[in-house]
């Protein structure tokens, strides 16, 4: 029998149970997988190790703020291989500086440092917190319920989601959860050792949750009037996403007094360079110094090569005025479905989200006569419908299917997806 490196090496022979079975005898077994295998990419398509496309509405989930295989962003990581992959931070080099200003001058004046992930992006966050506290005792960070801050410990403490926790105690200590959007709850947690907020600006895992405008500046209000950092994760909510680079960017547009609000700290990764590992973040003035020489590090961190795609992504993602592509594409989606919620509002309760950061909340399984027999939840079920038509998406808890797609998708491919959603959804009284 071949084994899957030889199929693959081969370029030919290479079956979906070869790679299954390398899976199941190799692979540490903590995702949840789809039965998908995808071997290759170009824009917002993939296809499969049979030969099915599939239009990529998940884009990773929101990673390849591009689509696959961008030939201009190939090129780039090419030519940096070429040059120079890594050096490490012992050391300068151009492109993290390069970077690390473009990425300023999108939020505000302050200064950002370089990870690999978004659990390690927040990583930084907390470091942050704590070396901001610490002289006065104060450590304690509140966060959201059904939040989402990563897979790390102390990632899964800050996380308000019960189900990322069990199995892992004792939790990482410093962190307490209330409701999202609900500032008197906020107002109640704050003790003598609370030192920050975090907050994503759109909660993704959680279901597709914006904050409210009142929220975020009330928050601001809280945290200056409580010596407070207000710190926001915007891994999966940022880089355009939601029409601006951050989502409170979108959020607070048009809203009076809302002009000066500026959380103190963002996190950032997934779309960050375009599909190789990055994260960061971005901490304003007065407070960019306060992890000096020797105090947070890590050894990938802003390598040449990330950078280099990082840059080339932002270059392409302003030529192209992706930004308003993602509103517009994205709020014409988004009223899309919420025409097919209007005609079946018996399977669809609701449908969130900004831009290309779009959620439908599908009824209980009971209630959706496809679903009601098989076991899974509401939403890996429409996802694996969703797969059989052609289109990738992202499940979220057990009701919500979320749509993440490249910031590049085309107006047509926008129809495609949407015509593909419809016809699954008109089958689900079957
Ligand atoms: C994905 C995600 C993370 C974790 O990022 P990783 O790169 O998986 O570590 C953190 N916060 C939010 C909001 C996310 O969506």
């Amino acid at each position: 029998m071949q084994t899957t490196t030889q199929a693959m090496s081969a370029g030919n022979g290479l079956t979906w149970e070869a790679v299954k079975s390398c899976f199941q005898q190799y692979v540490v077994p903590s995702y949840g997988r789809f039965d998908l295998c995808l071997t290759r990419g170009r824009g917002a398509w993939v296809w499969d190790v049979e030969g099915r496309q599939y239009l990529d509405l998940g884009a990773g989930i929101a990673v390849c703020s591009l689509g696959h295989a961008h030939p201009e962003l190939a090129e780039a990581l090419a030519e940096q291989a070429r040059t120079l992959v890594h050096v490490s931070n012992l050391y300068y080099h151009p492109w993290q500086g390069r970077l690390a200003e473009r990425l300023t001058h999108l939020i505000a004046p302050g200064k950002v440092f370089f990870a690999n992930s978004g659990a390690e992006a927040n990583e930084g966050l907390y470091k942050l917190a704590r070396r901001f506290g610490h002289e006065e005792g104060r450590f304690e960070i509140i966060t959201a319920v059904n939040s989402f801050h990563g897979r790390t410990l102390a990632g899964i403490a800050a996380t308000g989601q019960d189900k990322v926790k069990k199995g892992f105690g004792p939790s990482v200590p410093g962190f307490r959860h209330v409701p999202f959007n609900d500032l008197q709850a906020v107002k109640e947690a704050i003790s003598p050792a609370t030192v920050a907020v975090l907050i994503e600006g759109v909660q993704g895992e959680g279901g597709i949750t914006p904050a409210t405008p009142d929220y975020l500046l009330g928050l601001r209000r809280l945290c200056d009037e409580n010596r407070l950092l207000l710190m926001m994760d915007g891994v999966q909510c940022g880089y355009f996403r939601t029409g601006r680079f951050q989502s409170f960017q979108r959020i607070l547009e048009g809203i009076s007094d809302a002009e000066g609000f500026l959380p103190d700290a963002i996190s950032m990764a997934k779309s960050l360079a375009g599909g190789m590992p990055m994260g960061a973040f971005w901490v304003r003035q007065p407070y960019a110094d306060l992890l000096g020489p020797g105090s947070h590090a890590t050894t990938f961190g802003g390598t040449p090569l990330a950078c280099a795609a990082a840059l080339k992504v932002l270059d392409i993602v302003e030529r192209d005025h992706l930004a308003d592509n993602a509103r517009a594409t994205g709020d014409w989606m988004k009223q899309q479905l919420e025409k097919l919620a209007a005609r079946f509002p018996q399977w669809i309760k609701s449908v969130r989200g900004l831009g290309f950061m779009l959620g439908f909340e599908l009824a209980d399984k009971a209630e959706i006569p496809a679903f009601a027999a098989a076991d899974k939840p509401a939403s890996l079920q429409m996802v694996q419908r969703l797969h059989e038509a052609g289109v990738l998406t992202i499940p979220s808890g057990n009701q919500v299917v979320r749509l993440l797609p490249p910031l590049n998708l085309t107006q047509e491919e926008a129809a495609l997806g949407i015509g593909r959603i419809g016809a699954v959804v008109e089958k689900l009284g079957c």
